[in-house]
């Protein structure tokens, strides 16, 4: 990772792109260079599709025992417990994020290899009784094949292993493609899966622009199965390119994600909640809480509290201590949620909170933008309805549980919400009434590598994680094994 040692995996070799090209990594908390990475070329990519499709022809990994593929997993998450401390730092310093969250990344990433080298050792056939006795009907589950799997810059480490893991697990073969921005996770990881055992041409990485690598990735008909995780712009165009080949296509996109909020629900814990649901990680989450719906009744006291303890975010660079949140992860992003500001100051929604970048010198140097709430927001506002995917809050008021469900589905997302209130009976009608992926009632933004993670609506068509996650990664076969066989009498021949 210093330009003179190879970044890009391709075959079980260590290679520099094939035209010279590098890039330099920014920390976003100083604008220092962290270091400078390999830029594969379109070719570079094509031959790492072409090596995980002969990889995968040849045979041998996907005929593995799951008993030696599931021992991999955990090597993996033993040398990931052994590099924690490594591994966190160069997530922080790449994205910005603080070091304890880096940290819990680590281990979640850890979880997700145990989960799943348990999970695909205990899988087994399914026999189907059909009324036979001299029939024997099962079906197997067998590796989907070449598998090219990308991910975003939010938690870039995270998310490619809920695909890796599922992906190596079931016996496919791959190729991963980081985000350009913050690749060093990624890169650290596959020398881990390297040592761990992982065979030549099983796990190939290459590392660019997704426009540039985009169509040698996915405009072909080497491929089985696009495995994506970014926004909705990208995801519309990735999965049109794959329908031409009638490629599997999984896509987990963005999130306009309401928190919901009863006159009844529990005070601390739902101020806290809220702050901590669209602050963490500068509100740069997919899940980010980015819509408080609030009951009319407590909603003045309910915002002021969330301004005064906004206010008091520290922020700062992610390695320091005694940061509560760093720097967004780029310049250009920075640019991008100072424009949806702007945008709700012209809309009409009364900012109390935040909404300009620091002036403090120390931060001079960093891509710092404070946490910032809108009052008075409706539906009609741009500001509610996309992605900023910024630490921005957006407050809408409501005075009935049906109103709470109709704003609450107002969105063409559809990935995850929260309900807080004390009256169970409530609570539970309406999480069963809301139409996101992950609903959270009295609590928000937990998840576990057991348990299904995915979009409704534009959100997203795939699941990850839990045992449909490992399903995404294997065909269904049906085999129909007749011990007795006999004509089936359907044309007489005479
Ligand atoms: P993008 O859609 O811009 O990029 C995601 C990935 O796609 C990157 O690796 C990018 O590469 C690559 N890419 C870009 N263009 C193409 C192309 N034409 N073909 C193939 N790959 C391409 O998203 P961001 O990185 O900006 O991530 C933020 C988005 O991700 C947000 O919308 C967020 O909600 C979503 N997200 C969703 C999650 C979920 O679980 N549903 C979880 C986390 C994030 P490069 O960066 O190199 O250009």
């Amino acid at each position: 990772m210093s330009g003179d040692i190879p970044d890009l995996y391709i075959a079980g070799e260590w290679v520099h792109s094939s035209d010279g090209g590098t890039r330099k990594l920014i920390n976003p908390a100083d604008g220092s260079v962290v270091a400078v990475v390999d830029e594969a070329t379109p070719d570079d990519a094509a031959r790492a599709v072409a090596a995980a499709r002969a990889t995968f022809d040849e045979g041998s990994w996907p005929a593995t025992p799951v008993a030696d593929r599931a021992a991999i997993l955990d090597r993996i998450a033993d040398l990931l417990e052994r590099d924690k401390e490594a591994l966190a730092r160069i997530e922080t310093e790449d994205t910005g994020k603080t070091l304890v969250e880096s940290r819990i990344d680590i281990d979640d990433v850890t979880s997700v290899f145990r989960y799943y080298a348990r999970l695909v050792a205990v899988e087994s056939d399914r026999l189907v009784d059909v009324g036979d006795p001299t029939v024997i009907s099962r079906v197997v589950r067998e590796p989907i094949g070449v598998c090219v799997l990308i991910a975003p810059w939010n938690y870039p480490l995270l998310q490619i292993s809920w695909k890796i893991a599922p992906a190596l697990a079931a016996g496919c073969t791959m190729v991963a493609k980081p985000s350009e921005v913050t690749p060093l996770s990624t890169i650290a990881f596959v020398r881990l899966a390297e040592e761990a055992g992982v065979p030549p041409g099983v796990l190939n990485l290459v590392q660019g622009s997704g426009a540039v690598l985009g169509d040698a990735l996915t405009d072909t008909p080497d491929v089985d199965l696009i495995s994506f995780t970014g926004g909705l712009a990208t995801g519309r165009r990735i999965a049109s390119v794959a329908a031409q080949h009638v490629t599997k296509c999984a896509v987990e996109l963005g999130g306009k994600n309401p928190h919901i909020v009863f006159a009844d629900a529990e005070w601390e814990s739902s101020v806290d909640q809220v702050v901590t649901g669209v602050f963490l990680h500068s509100g740069q989450v997919c899940s980010s809480g980015t819509r408080l719906i609030v009951e009319e009744s407590i909603a003045d006291d309910f915002v002021a509290e969330l301004a005064k303890r906004a206010a008091k975010i520290k922020f700062g660079n992610g390695l320091d201590p005694a940061s509560e949140t760093g720097p967004l992860v780029s310049e250009q992003h920075r640019e991008k949620v100072e424009a949806y500001v702007a945008l709700g100051i012209s809309e009409g929604a009364k900012l109390i909170v935040g909404g300009e970048r620091p002036t403090d010198p120390a931060f001079a140097n960093g891509s710092y933008f404070p946490p910032t709430i809108f009052d008075r927001c409706d539906r009609t506002m741009r500001i509610v309805r996309e992605e900023t995917f910024g630490p921005i809050l957006t407050v809408e008021r409501f005075s009935t549980e049906a109103e709470a469900i109709t704003l609450g589905n107002d969105t063409e997302y559809g990935l995850a919400a929260g309900v807080r209130t004390s009256d169970a009976a409530r609570g539970e009608r309406v999480v069963r009434a809301l139409r996101h992926g992950t609903v959270w009632l009295n609590d928000f933004g937990y998840y576990t590598a057991a348990a299904e993670w995915g979009g409704f609506k534009k959100s997203g068509n795939g699941r990850e994680l839990g045992p449909t996650g490992l399903a995404e990664y294997q065909e269904m076969k049906h085999i129909w094994h007749n011990t007795s066989p006999k004509p089936a009498g359907w044309f007489k021949g005479d």
